[in-house]
């Protein structure tokens, strides 16, 4: 059995994932659109070659020597219970799914990860670009999580890579702007995160942004009663509202929001939720008292 997932594995899947969806997004968008796609694809690309390097240089060197060790010395639950390989791998990505749920809700609740959350969000349009569009600061953040996650769980080299792999994917499918056949994505989302259930949590309405947090698998969502599967997708207005302003998430700008004065309230105010749905109906952007 192979010590990881081979890197050639995961850029032919990846490529494939990538391709295929380029495709089905032209012949079946989801949403409409609603900013210029060839600067926000720019857009996004710049915000994760930054990323990108930071895991390299942050996340990579920490995690992997970690999991090595974890797999050497059997420490971390998985390791502890000596299971067969083909029980231990997907046990692991279900374990490491349902932590990075966890991981998701903080990144939300605490006002100190949400500045750097909020970069992802903050996307006007939603598409698999989107899923590659996170703030180099979160995931330096989320290395510590991350090593956690490993140690507790006891997830080997090859557990690792594979949940790697499987949520890279994943975002990248729940994402995009894909229009599934309805019958068939309602019969998916009680398994998997899917565009549309995806698309909910990107709302900029705060109770939907705040529901359908999981990754991969959608039990942790049904687990804490955060599903909510009940809201089409055109009435779904993707943003942050305090980020409407197409001005206001330029590449500076988004790389700029974590240490920036952060506007309050960040959303619209409960009360006011429900005729306040549509993009037109949206008032100005709220901001900072500091400004
Ligand atoms: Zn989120």
């Amino acid at each position: 059995m192979a010590q990881e997932v081979p890197s050639w594995v995961s850029g032919v899947l990846v490529l494939a994932t990538v391709g295929g969806l380029l495709w089905l997004e032209r012949r079946r968008p989801l949403r409409r659109r609603t900013q210029d796609k060839r600067r926000r694809d720019l857009r996004n690309l710049a915000v994760a070659g930054l990323s990108a390097a930071a895991i390299s240089r942050f996340e990579k060197p920490v995690v992997q020597p970690l999991s090595r060790w974890v797999d050497r010395e059997r420490r971390g639950l998985l390791k502890l219970l000596r299971l067969p390989v083909w029980l231990e791998v997907p046990l692991a990505v279900v374990l490491l799914d349902y932590t990075l749920y966890v991981w998701h809700v903080l990144t939300h609740k605490v006002g100190f990860l949400w500045r750097f959350h909020q970069v992802h969000h903050a996307d006007l349009d939603m598409d698999f670009t989107t899923a590659t569009r996170f703030h180099f600061g979160e995931m330096i953040l989320s290395v510590p999580w991350r090593a956690a996650q490993v140690a507790l769980i006891g997830a080997s080299p090859l557990s690792l890579t594979t949940w790697q792999l499987t949520t890279l994917l994943a975002i990248l499918f729940h994402h995009s702007d894909v229009e599934l056949p309805y019958g068939l994505e309602r019969r998916l989302c009680r398994l998997i995160v899917t565009p549309r259930v995806h698309g909910i949590h990107h709302s900029v309405v705060r109770r939907e942004t705040d529901s359908n947090w999981s990754t991969i698998f959608m039990w942790p969502d049904y687990l804490h009663g955060t599903d909510r599967l009940n809201v089409p997708q055109d009435e779904v207005t993707i943003g942050v509202p305090a980020f409407r302003d197409p001005e206001e998430v330029t590449l500076p700008r988004l790389v700029r929001m974590p240490f920036a004065a952060q506007p309050w309230p960040w959303t619209l105010p409960e009360s006011d939720l429900e005729p306040e749905r549509r993009p037109e109906a949206l008032p100005a952007p709220v901001h900072s008292l500091a400004e």
